[in-house]
């Protein structure tokens, strides 16, 4: 029965060894994520593939910067009714909330109404979601929208490792 065990034995190291490959490869992929998270919670909430310039023309100021390692992203300065400034940058969508109510009064894209949105985990207030005002799901598809996210509530995962950072997989 010897040959039995042997051949056991080399099936666990086989697999042993399958593990380690595999996990080798994902913190590799990890590594070269290019990923914000909510500033507060470390959620991921977008990456470099989802940015995208929705330029406003009642933008306070605009410039641009390097975001996520992709060169001259475009920041955009708004003031709401209430005198609150933020540094927004747009993305084609985003892991967050949306919640249900659409405003178009006070819209910093006109034609657009907005909707608060929340992060998933820890519900702090990260930005908009805008759509056409006279969105519906016949006529309008989600590509119709975007999303505005306020930039000092994100952290950029790299930076994120040094700070606070909880991986999903850690999360209940
Ligand atoms: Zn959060």
């Amino acid at each position: 029965m010897a040959w039995k065990v042997d051949y056991k034995c080399q099936q666990v190291f086989r697999i042993a060894v399958l593990i380690q490959l595999v996990a080798l490869a994902l913190s590799n992929e990890k590594e070269h994520q290019n990923e914000f998270l909510c500033r507060r919670c470390g959620e991921t909430i977008a990456n470099h593939q989802q940015l995208s310039h929705y330029t406003s023309p009642l933008a306070v100021d605009t410039w641009n910067a390097t975001l996520l390692g992709v060169p001259r992203v475009n920041v955009q300065l708004f003031e709401n009714p209430q005198k609150q400034r933020f540094n927004v940058v747009t993305f084609t969508t985003a892991n967050i909330h949306a919640h249900e109510e659409a405003y178009s009064e006070a819209s910093w894209y006109p034609g657009n109404a907005w909707r608060i949105c929340t992060c998933p985990q820890c519900k702090t207030h990260l930005g908009w979601k805008f759509q056409p005002v006279n969105f519906n799901h016949v006529t309008h598809s989600e590509e119709d929208t975007f999303v505005g996210i306020i930039l000092d509530r994100l952290i950029e995962e790299k930076q994120g490792d040094s700070i606070l950072y909880v991986p999903n997989s850690y999360k209940s």
